[in-house]
């Protein structure tokens, strides 16, 4: 079976633009390009999974998704990285959808497409969401704290009862312990 790191976007490889619906506003966070170029040369499969309401919201649509996406490969490529696949979630949050984080129906379907073994695949988050996506999910959780106010007040919050393998002080931090970590 193969393993995967999978990452989410916005807060975590990206500056956290708000319903960013244009490649020019996408910039990768520092350490993210060094991070991905690291783990590239591991042996996981690299798997972005992303909620992206702004679709069911009407603020961009997925012919402007594809294109943000594309610059975002075309950036990491550039620095020696790569991913091999981008799930989405389309949806509003009051859908009741089962794709959207914290559900885990993308790292399911990334599982099945790619025969992938959970439990030692890891999911790099900056937000609580993520981490209860990889809780829920079975692999395991990385959080890199971004400026998001949830997560700095998930970073104080001991009672928080998910399970967090390591905190990174940045991506390249997080994607170091990983892969001395993992063996
Ligand atoms: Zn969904």
């Amino acid at each position: 079976m193969n393993k995967a790191v999978f990452l989410d976007r916005d807060g975590t490889l990206t500056r956290d633009v708000p319903y960013c619906s244009r490649p020019e506003d996408l910039h990768l966070l520092p350490t993210v390009a060094e991070g991905l170029a690291l783990l590239n040369r591991f042996p996981y499969k690299i798997i972005l999974i992303t909620n992206q309401s702004g679709i069911a919201r009407g603020y961009f649509d997925e012919v402007a998704l594809a294109s943000i996406h594309t610059k975002l490969k075309d950036d990491i490529c550039r620095e020696g990285g790569r991913l091999d696949a981008i799930y989405y979630c389309p949806h509003h949050p009051q859908s009741g959808c089962h794709c959207r984080k914290p559900e885990t129906g993308m790292i399911e379907m990334a599982a099945r497409d790619w025969g992938l073994d959970l439990a030692d695949s890891y999911f790099i988050g900056d937000k609580y969401l993520d981490i209860e996506a990889a809780n829920r999910s079975g692999c395991k959780a990385v959080l890199v704290p971004s400026e998001a106010p949830e997560t700095q007040t998930l970073q104080g919050d001991w009672s928080y009862p998910g399970r967090i393998e390591f905190v990174g002080r940045d991506f390249l931090a997080a994607v170091n312990w990983l892969t001395k970590e993992a063996k």
